[in-house]
């Protein structure tokens, strides 16, 4: 385990800080004689980088990776499991999960959880669609885009559940922000809009009052970093940011 400090470099408002944190990083797998492959875990504290009391992260790659922020700090309970939406029981006795138990949101969310759905519905679809039961994730989503009723359904599933997770988690920690990443950005409008609309729909309205959605695409926010890192980690993405 190492600890060490940079210098909070503050010129430009701080845009500096992100590619100096990743810089120290990097020279700290020079020191250690290790790469991103071999980290289990990092954390980074930084003043000033996460503005916002509350707030809720939420990444979709492969699965979903999650974090929350409650009065300022990033909270991971007693065994780093605190805010894994990923593992919440959407569907009771639904698909079952690499946990062990059955019906985790990331069964049916995701680049995992669509490619789940899309063999589910080709068994009894019979209409023509142009995906098949090895289409990628971002074929469902292009699919959906050019209005295909089969991918529709399938990003259409994935946005309820979606929501049904988040309007819980929002009911639960009153937000005052939801930061969205990852592969929503490739679906676009057809996941975010019936998203958008299953939420309202199941959330709590006192707790929505305040909530504001952020959709974070790479690179245009350094104040998100900070804290989807741990996310990104677990997702794989980290390799890719270093
Ligand atoms: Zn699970």
């Amino acid at each position: 385990m190492d600890k060490w400090k940079i210098e909070t470099d503050i010129e430009d408002n701080g845009r500096h800080l992100s590619g100096h944190i990743i810089k120290s990083i990097k020279e700290r797998f020079v020191k250690h004689s290790i790469s991103a492959g071999n980290l289990t875990g990092i954390g980074i504290g930084v003043p000033g980088f996460v503005d916002e009391a509350s707030t809720f992260f939420v990444t979709l790659g492969t699965g979903v990776g999650s974090g929350i922020i409650v009065n300022g700090d990033l909270v991971n309970g007693p065994n780093g499991t605190a805010g894994e939406i990923d593992h919440t029981i959407t569907v009771p006795h639904g698909r079952l999960c690499t946990c062990g138990r059955e019906g985790c949101l990331e069964e049916y969310v995701a680049a995992k959880g669509l490619r789940r759905s899309l063999r589910d519905y080709l068994r009894n679809f019979r209409d023509s669609s142009p995906l098949h039961k090895d289409s990628e994730v971002i074929d469902i989503y292009e699919a959906a885009k050019a209005g295909d009723a089969l991918a529709v359904h399938i990003v259409n599933d994935a946005a309820y559940y979606l929501a049904y997770a988040l309007a819980n988690v929002v009911t639960l920690i009153n937000p005052e922000k939801i930061i969205i990443g990852g592969g929503v950005s490739a679906a676009g409008e057809k996941l975010l809009r019936p998203l958008v609309a299953h939420f309202k729909r199941f959330v709590l309205k006192e707790a929505d009052k305040s909530l504001s959605f952020e959709f974070a695409r790479p690179g245009n926010d350094a104040g998100i970093y900070g804290a989807t890192w741990l996310v990104m980690k677990r997702l794989g993405y980290f390799q890719n940011m270093l």
